[in-house]
């Protein structure tokens, strides 16, 4: 494993402080890892969820988008098999009452027994199946009939909308259907920060292929999605594909691969990509009585497609962007915290600092943020000297700022300063825009 530059508590309090990510409801002391993000983590995370999509639907023109109910028919979870199998062995602990999944538990080597990671204790309720999916009722009768599920998935609303997609979009297999969204899951053992939650935002493709391609498709989309997060940023040595063992597929996988990351207690999933054949469509066929396939008329033949599926966790992975990212150098002698954050994925991408809040000098620093503004995500900042203003900005990873100082006033011209490097260079506000572009790459 290579080394973790930061640990996990660092993160957090640069999370909190900075206003990334905050314990939701705190002033209520909290609410079971749950979060809530803050002006930095809203465009953060946006930015992760626009980069999955620009790559998978705006730059291919097999894929087409979708958003579905979070809310849906029951008997979506009961054809898809969630309701029989979406299950974590969960066991108690009988002298401390703590709860855990039996899988993540391991045996003491010194004396073979079970341990409870909290009290030690080895007396363990067996392992019983416990259902991750949140259960609520739709409309005003709690009774059976009113039962409805929060999605444990965004998938699902792919495969119940495949003719619909399928007729509107005028696309054939190979094909994608992209969505991006909330999903709840019910998790007994919530933790390290926002990589499990009960509450999170997934990123998920299902494309659908001729049944003969589904191996060639699940290489391709593996090499892709590894590729994805290497080219935003994330050190390779911090990545690696790891194929599930036989034991650990999903009810209806055939193969699955998992990205992982080198997160600071071992590796982790970031993303699971699986062959998922074609159980789901063929499930909700039988399930609805809807004949789900495609029509090929050039070959004059009908099949059901395999569907390959990759499915990525949106704030597990902007975690993963905010570890990989964050480093400490020096720079004149002085200690400094900076996110080496991609230009797509950081909160900002440019800062407007005017040297002084002098009026002359705000004029001039409003029309280059405005010029700017448009096109990047501009902070702009008029207070404390400017070397805090710079340490700052490092901080919470923008990679470029513009300083209007009093020169400006004389010879219309900004100092750009690099994040990376701090170095400087002056450039006239009639080039500002070309420029910043080509140092951004966007
Ligand atoms: P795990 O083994 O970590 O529970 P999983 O294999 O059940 O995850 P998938 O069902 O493949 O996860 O979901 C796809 C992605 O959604 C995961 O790779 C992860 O990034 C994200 N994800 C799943 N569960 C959670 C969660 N509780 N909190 C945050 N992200 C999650």
């Amino acid at each position: 494993m290579p080394a973790m530059p930061v640990e996990m508590d660092e993160i957090v309090r640069l999370c909190k402080q900075r206003g990334f990510v905050f314990p939701s409801a705190e002033i209520y002391g909290g609410f079971r890892s749950t979060y809530d993000y803050g002006p930095l983590g809203v465009l953060m995370l946006r930015n992760v969820k626009n980069a999955w999509w620009r790559s998978m639907v705006q730059l291919r023109h097999d894929v087409v988008g979708l958003d579905a109910a979070i809310l849906s028919s029951p008997k979506v979870w009961e054809a898809s098999g969630h309701l029989a199998n979406f299950t974590d062995p969960l066991v108690d602990c009988r002298s401390c009452k703590e709860r855990w999944r039996a899988d993540h538990l391991e045996v003491d080597p010194a004396d073979g027994k079970v341990h409870c990671p909290k009290c030690g204790s080895t007396d363990l309720t067996e392992a019983r199946a416990f259902n991750l999916m949140f259960k609520t009722h739709a409309g005003p009768v709690e009774d059976e009939g009113s039962v409805a599920y929060l999605r444990p998935e965004t998938a699902q609303g792919h495969f119940v909308n495949f003719l619909n997609v399928l007729q509107t979009s005028r696309k054939r297999p190979p094909f994608g259907i992209a969505q991006i969204g909330k999903s709840f899951r019910n998790e007994i053992t919530p933790g390290n920060f926002v990589f499990r939650t009960r509450e999170f935002e997934q990123m998920e493709l299902e494309f659908f292929v001729p049944p003969e391609e589904g191996p060639k498709w699940f290489e391709h989309w593996c090499a892709e999605r590894l590729a994805w997060y290497a080219d935003l940023g994330i050190p390779s040595d911090m990545l690696r594909l790891r194929a599930h063992e036989p034991e650990e597929l999903s009810h209806y996988s055939a193969g699955t691969s998992d990205v992982e990351f080198a997160f600071p207690w071992g590796w982790g999933e970031l993303e699971g990509i699986a062959n998922r054949t074609d159980f789901d469509l063929k499930a909700h066929a039988a399930a609805s009585g809807v004949k789900l396939e495609y029509f090929d008329q050039a070959t004059n033949t009908r099949y059901v497609p395999h569907v390959i599926e990759p499915a990525a966790g949106a704030t597990r992975t902007m975690m993963a962007f905010l570890l990989a990212a964050y480093d400490k150098d020096e720079v004149g002698g002085e200690e400094r915290t900076v996110l080496r954050l991609h230009p797509r994925i950081a909160p900002y991408q440019v800062a407007v600092l005017p040297l002084s809040k002098k009026e002359t000098l705000s004029a001039v620093a409003t029309e280059v943020l405005d010029l700017l503004s448009p096109q990047y995500m501009c902070d702009f900042d008029e207070t404390q000297s400017i070397g805090r203003r710079y340490r700052r900005q490092d901080e919470i990873g923008t990679p470029l700022a513009v300083t209007v100082d009093f020169d400006t006033l004389e010879d219309r011209a900004v100092t750009i300063r690099d994040r990376d490097s701090t170095e400087q260079v002056r450039v006239p506000i009639s080039g500002l825009l070309e420029e910043v572009r080509s140092r951004l790459g966007m």
